[in-house]
């Protein structure tokens, strides 16, 4: 049987097979997901969704057709120069953070050319290990490199093996704030002063951070300094489909200088049409989520995401409290943000079987492989789940000490 059907079938019947295929998902409401969905409340998704809905169709790509949408993005532009300090700088919305870090590279790779890089040598990217993976995914199509050096004990980049990382051929310097495996921010004034002294190019990767640590300091917690304020630092990437809470498809990169952002201009007038202009990866491109991004933020405020970030921190304090009192495990240490990982450490006690048993108690179990523990990235959501998570876990540790379980699968796919 064919899966494309000879004839159209009529909708109540596929929403009905969409229903089914849904079964088996997590439901990301309940809390018991700590990664790829965060969720606030009814409310805030009805507002998401209803924004999306009114631009469902357009382009964004036809802003002369759609002039809103030009309006739109302009307050977005707005606002980021704002939360991230680039009263100078200009910024571009993108489908996701993997889009804006493609975007900050090949920035950083045309800025190297235009003074004088040469075009037969493969530009380098300097960063820690703990750099996301779209640095590599992205060097890849730009013909780019990516340099890992180790990470400090406390999962953090060196500032000096990251200078002593740089050759020639290096034209960017990339940090995370915070990392998404550990949780820790690295240290960007530093780093960014070694990439000023050198005139490169300073990435900060604040796709998962970017709309929590702004708001640290208003929310009675320690704020690092992190954005485009910080000397040295040329661009910023913070994703609004993550904790700005709105649709997928919105991420933001932001830079300090707006000549910058020139470079990520693609254009080209030999073919009939006319010419094409972009600043993106993307041609067509939604409307739904740009929209949803402004109302969300705009619904939020200021005020709604320090209130974000204050739930979070309590919820992860609450549980790095609650796991501490469990005999045998051991909460990674500096957590600063909205990740919290933790692993096994007494006799007896595995790892992989603590997961596994998580898993069969309902809880979707992310996992780091370096040092192997257990990772969540709390949001919003988990407030309600923190007295039943820590419940299982106590069960969870009983049950695979008693049974001296050790973990079958080795499960450390993201
Ligand atoms: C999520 C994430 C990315 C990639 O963003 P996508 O939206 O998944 O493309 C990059 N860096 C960090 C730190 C992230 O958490």
């Amino acid at each position: 049987m064919s899966v494309f059907p000879k004839v159209g079938l009529p909708w109540p019947q596929l929403e009905a097979e969409l229903a089914d295929m849904k079964e088996n998902d997590y439901d990301w409401t309940s809390g018991r997901v700590a990664a790829y969905t965060y969720y606030r409340d009814a409310e805030l998704l009805q507002v998401a969704q209803s924004a999306y809905m009114a631009y469902f169709q357009e382009n964004l790509l036809g802003t002369r057709v759609f002039p809103s949408l030009a309006k739109i993005e302009s307050d977005i532009v707005q606002m980021a120069r704002e939360i991230f300090n680039a009263p100078h700088g200009d910024c571009s919305f993108t489908s996701g953070g993997t889009e804006s870090i493609f975007l900050a590279c090949f920035a950083a790779r045309e800025r190297a050319f235009a003074r004088g890089f040469p075009r037969s040598e493969k530009p380098q990217i300097v960063c820690c290990e703990t750099l996301h993976p779209a640095f590599n995914k992205a060097a890849l199509f730009l013909g780019m490199e990516v340099v890992r050096t180790p990470m400090q004990d406390d999962f953090r980049a060196s500032p000096a093996l990251i200078e002593s990382a740089i050759t020639e051929r290096t034209v960017m310097l990339a940090v995370s704030a915070p990392s998404y495996a550990q949780g820790v921010f690295d240290p960007v004034e530093a780093v960014a002063a070694i990439a000023q002294a050198r005139n490169l190019w300073c990435h900060v990767d604040a796709c998962i951070g970017g709309f929590l640590a702004p708001f640290l300091a208003e929310a009675g917690y320690p704020e690092p300094k992190f954005d485009l304020s910080v000397p040295g630092v040329t661009s910023l990437s913070a994703d609004i489909h993550k904790y700005g809470m709105a649709a997928k498809g919105a991420s933001l990169l932001v830079f300090g200088d707006s000549k910058d952002r020139d470079y990520t201009t693609f254009e080209f007038s030999a073919w009939p049409k006319s010419t094409y202009i972009t600043k993106s990866f993307g041609g067509s491109r939604p409307a739904g989520s740009l929209a949803a991004a402004w109302a969300v933020m705009k619904h939020l405020g200021r005020n709604g995401y320090v209130e974000n970030v204050r739930r979070i921190m309590q919820t992860r304090e609450q549980l790095t409290e609650g796991i501490c009192q469990i005999e045998g495990l051991e909460v990674l240490a500096p957590a600063e943000l909205c990740m919290l990982t933790y692993r096994c450490v007494g006799p007896g006690l595995d790892t992989d079987a603590l997961a596994e048993q998580m898993g069969k108690r309902g809880w979707y179990v992310g996992r780091n492989a370096r040092p192997k523990s257990i990772h969540l990235a709390l949001n919003t959501v988990h407030v309600k789940i923190v007295d039943d998570y820590l419940a299982d876990l106590r069960d969870a540790v009983r049950e695979v000490r008693d049974g001296r379980l050790v973990g079958t699968e080795d499960n450390h796919t993201y």
